[in-house]
């Protein structure tokens, strides 16, 4: 089952029928299918979305109005997906040494894919088993997908999760959305991270 990050979806049906995005689309697909090497397929998204986001973080006005900084966290209580691909990388941190609650990911894999059930543990619960104790990602250069495309305009107090209500306007990002679009439908498997990833680590 392909379980594409809302956003992405929106952004599709949105732009599947402009020449410039569908080029995109097959441009990926094109190379996502030439690859057999997991770690080689997510290191050309997240390399794709990053290049295709610069230019939309470094316009002047963004910059000026944004307030995501390091730090800021609220967007890493929500429930966010990723790829199998995506999943066996923040895995293989793990094993490598990067440190997780390992109670708190058993909670949240009860939720599956259920954002409702996701959105019912308290903030605290739905912490992101990456997210360090100074605001910092443990795994920010390998962070999934949609992690690399969260940012919003207006106050961060905006984002706040804490009643379970996500009511965020995120700048848009529609070229990369189109690639996270791409990497989730070639994708042989996809949910959200704590379940995708409790599954790479063989814990369920
Ligand atoms: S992976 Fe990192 S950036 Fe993404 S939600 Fe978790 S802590 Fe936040």
């Amino acid at each position: 089952m392909m379980n594409v990050p809302a956003i992405a979806k929106k952004t599709f049906d949105q732009f599947k029928d402009n020449p410039e995005f569908n080029t995109l689309v097959r441009f990926v697909l094109e190379h996502l299918r030439k690859m057999t090497n997991p770690f080689q397929r997510v290191d050309f998204i997240h390399r794709a979305i990053d290049d295709l986001n610069e230019e939309v973080f470094a316009h002047p006005l963004i910059k000026e109005m944004s307030p995501c900084k390091e730090g800021c966290s609220a967007c890493c209580h929500t429930q966010v997906s990723v790829t199998d691909d995506e999943a066996a990388l923040l895995a293989r941190r793990i094993s490598e040494g990067v440190e997780i609650d390992l109670e708190r990911l058993k909670l949240q894999v009860t939720a599956g894919d259920d954002d409702s059930a996701f959105y019912k543990m308290n903030f605290e619960e739905r912490k992101c088993i990456f997210l360090g104790e100074d605001g910092g990602c443990r795994v920010y250069n390998d962070r999934p997908s949609v992690c690399r495309t969260n940012a919003v305009i207006g106050d961060a107090s905006q984002c706040d999760t804490t009643n379970g209500i996500q009511r965020t306007q995120l700048i848009k990002t529609p070229k990369a959305d189109m690639v996270i679009y791409a990497s989730f439908y070639n994708a042989k498997s996809s949910g959200a991270l704590p379940h995708m990833v409790a599954k790479a680590l063989g814990l369920r």
